[in-house]
């Protein structure tokens, strides 16, 4: 499935849309396709929305024409999410992990009462994990990359790991989070 990138109408990114959003919102009128650097609206290159009677280009970045004040929840804890936070690199030594070596590590050990949160837990490497064992960074003298914070609506997909990126995206989101 094709996504759509959300804008505000002061072209801020809010998140990504299913293309049926995409295509609902092309037809109430609430957004408007944007235009990529090349001068051409940005949709998906041959891909179509087919309806009985119509056929629309599936939009690949939109602009709401009104703007929204949009408080982002915090979400509820999910692995994928905070590896794609952390751009799936260990946050005390910096190499990049995979789903076949990834571990998520308690800042303050759950041994110690630490919760899993997004503000307590970071990606790490199993050697960084089991080196800081139940330590606090400051007691392992393993200082984090990152302070730990909430995701943001662009980590619940990771775009910047698939190979379905669009071109007219780069503008609004950097391509390494
Ligand atoms: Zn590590």
């Amino acid at each position: 499935m094709r996504r759509a990138l959300l804008l505000n109408s002061d072209y801020s990114p809010l998140h990504f849309i299913s293309d049926m959003e995409a295509v609902i919102h092309f037809y109430k009128g609430t957004a408007e396709v944007v235009y990529g650097l090349d001068g051409r609206p940005a949709v998906w290159k041959d891909e179509f929305f087919r309806s009985p009677s119509t056929s629309i280009e599936v939009p690949a970045t939109m602009r709401l024409l009104h703007r929204v004040t949009k408080k982002w929840k915090q979400p509820r804890f999910r692995k994928k999410v905070l590896f794609n936070r952390d751009g799936w690199k260990c946050q005390y030594c910096g190499v990049k992990l995979g789903w076949h070596n990834v571990e998520v590590e308690h800042v303050l050990p759950s041994s110690r009462g630490g919760k899993t949160t997004w503000f307590n837990c970071v990606t790490a490497c199993h050697g960084c994990n089991k080196r800081k064992a139940n330590k606090t960074p400051e007691e392992a003298g393993m200082p984090l990359l990152r302070k730990p914070a909430a995701p943001s609506a662009l980590h619940f997909w990771d775009a910047m790991k698939s190979d379905h990126w669009h071109d007219s995206w780069e503008s609004y989101i950097p391509k390494e989070a």
